[in-house]
């Protein structure tokens, strides 16, 4: 649910500080404050080749340490973010963390095994941002600002948010596109898109939504419908990726019927900016855990 606690896997911030004041709940009052203090935090998540192991970019995914609740995840205050008009701010400060952070990481000397494409870098974005006429400005100022090649960024919506109103989301997604930003169907295989609806958007990637992946080890419908959504992508001439990969027998599975990229637990635990140098640096150079 919307405020339920955070895992204590999550981090910092014992179950006790959670129960505290006001049963548990963040207000909206905290987040704006939050937001204009700049208190939110990014950590993130590798994304890897499934043939080579190679490290392919990373995904930025918000967190919020908030003074009585501890860790909270973003299902516990982006949607009241977007409730709450403060999605805007919240994007905002997401995009310059995450491009401030891959400029200082990869920017200059880039740290990365020799014959590995400079990695990218993915963000998500909430379907209220299509709706935004000078978001595309914006972050194309951003860019710029840091020396990020657009190119580098993978735009994240989500399948059901980029189908709540095509024809709107066709306009700015195009205009992203042509701007040369990279665009990720995300959580795919949970919405009910039409397959042509999705033809119509330009996307560049598809990403298979956790729920499948991590069950696929022992489901077989799931191992279908992560087959299906994989074939899917290519016959559209989409870069396929896995969310939620938990386990060797996944990433093989994965390996085996031709899907692109993997990200999940087996490979990293999303971590903070400062943890992904050693992270690179004590990887095995075909970039596996196993
Ligand atoms: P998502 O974009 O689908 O991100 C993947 C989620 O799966 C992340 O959860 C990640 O921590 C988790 N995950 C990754 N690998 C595994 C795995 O192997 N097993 C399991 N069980 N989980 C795994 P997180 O960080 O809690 O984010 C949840 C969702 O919140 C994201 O789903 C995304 O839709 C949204 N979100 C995250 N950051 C932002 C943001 O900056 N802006 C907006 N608008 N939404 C965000
Ligand atoms: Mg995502
Ligand atoms: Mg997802
Ligand atoms: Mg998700």
């Amino acid at each position: 649910s919307l405020l339920q606690a955070a895992p204590s896997a999550a981090g910092p911030g014992g179950s006790a500080a959670r129960l505290a004041a006001d049963g548990g709940r963040a207000s909206v009052e905290d987040l704006r404050a939050a937001i204009e203090r700049r208190e939110l935090r990014l950590v993130f998540q590798p994304q890897v080749d499934c043939a080579s192991g190679a490290l392919a970019g990373f995904e930025a995914l918000v967190r919020w340490q908030h003074p009585r609740h501890g860790l909270l995840l973003p299902e516990q205050f982006v949607p009241l973010a977007e409730a709450h008009g403060l999605i805007d701010a919240l994007t905002e400060q997401v995009t310059e963390q995450a491009l401030a952070w891959f400029a200082a990481t990869f920017g200059a000397a880039p740290a990365r095994a020799a014959g590995e494409e400079a990695p990218s870098l993915a963000m998500n974005l909430s379907a209220r941002t299509l709706e935004d006429e000078s978001f595309v400005e914006r972050i194309l100022a951003r860019c710029e600002a840091h020396g990020v090649a657009p190119a580098r960024l993978i735009l994240e919506l989500t399948e059901t948010s980029a189908m709540e109103d095509p024809v709107k989301s066709l306009d700015v997604l195009t205009r992203l596109r042509m701007k040369g930003f990279q665009l990720s169907i995300d959580d795919f295989g949970t919405g009910f898109s039409s397959m042509l609806q999705l033809v119509r958007l330009p996307f560049s990637e598809i990403k298979v939504d956790k729920s499948f992946v991590m069950t696929a080890g022992r489901s077989e419908e799931s191992r279908t419908v992560v087959k299906s959504i994989v074939e899917l992508g290519h016959s559209l001439g989409l870069r396929s990726i896995a969310e939620g990969v938990e386990d060797a027998a996944t990433l093989g599975y994965l390996r085996g019927i031709g899907c692109d990229l993997a990200q999940g637990y087996h490979i990293a635990r999303p971590m903070p900016g400062e943890a992904v140098a050693d992270w690179l640096a004590r990887r095995s150079p075909r970039g596996g855990a196993d």
